[in-house]
């Protein structure tokens, strides 16, 4: 069967075609920008490649694609035992082939998670599934409150706020009576 566009026009038209078919970290990152936070990408010696890398935050985060990086894969544990799957399902056909694929960047994955954590980074892995349209603004809200929990984390360490912890717990609330 011929093509009915030329090399060019299929060029354009598939072009088009991808661009509509927005990347899951592009979706993460477009969200981070417009709501403010900075972030810098591909930074070479980190652990894992992160797909965004937040120093401020001390923060990495990898975007999973669900079936590459087993997200709730089903897995048949060594005694037979078959742990369900919530979210991807392995093929029947080359079923070991797969498992062992999947299973090996799982272990790849936790060997950068922990080399990250060893190093003072907070880790937030984001699923594919986590953006899908009608659950996207909750996944990056709780990102949110991960980045600023961890800002506040370091800020304190640098400049703890004394005063409060010591003396505001022995202030009376204001809704309490003096008895
Ligand atoms: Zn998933």
């Amino acid at each position: 069967m011929t093509d009915r566009f030329t090399p060019a026009q299929r060029h354009l038209v598939m072009s088009h075609i991808r661009s509509r078919n927005t990347k899951p970290e592009l979706k993460v990152r477009q969200w981070l920008w417009g709501h403010g936070y900075r972030y810098r990408l591909n930074v070479k010696g980190v652990p894992g490649k992160p797909d965004i890398v937040m120093r401020k935050y001390h923060t990495a985060i990898f975007v999973n694609g669900c079936f590459w990086h087993g997200h709730g894969v089903e897995w048949k544990t060594e005694n037979g035992e078959r742990k369900t799957a919530n979210c991807c399902k392995i093929p029947q056909t080359n079923r070991d082939f797969w498992v062992n694929k999947i299973q090996r960047n799982q272990q790849r994955d936790q060997q950068n998670y922990e080399l990250l954590k060893d190093n003072g980074w907070q880790v937030i892995v984001i699923w594919e599934c986590q953006l899908k349209a009608n659950v996207l603004n909750r996944t990056m809200y709780e990102v949110e409150l991960l980045l600023n929990e961890k800002l506040l984390s370091l800020y304190q360490k640098h400049k703890p706020a004394i005063y409060y912890q010591n003396e505001e717990n022995n202030l009376p609330m204001a809704a309490e009576k003096n008895s």
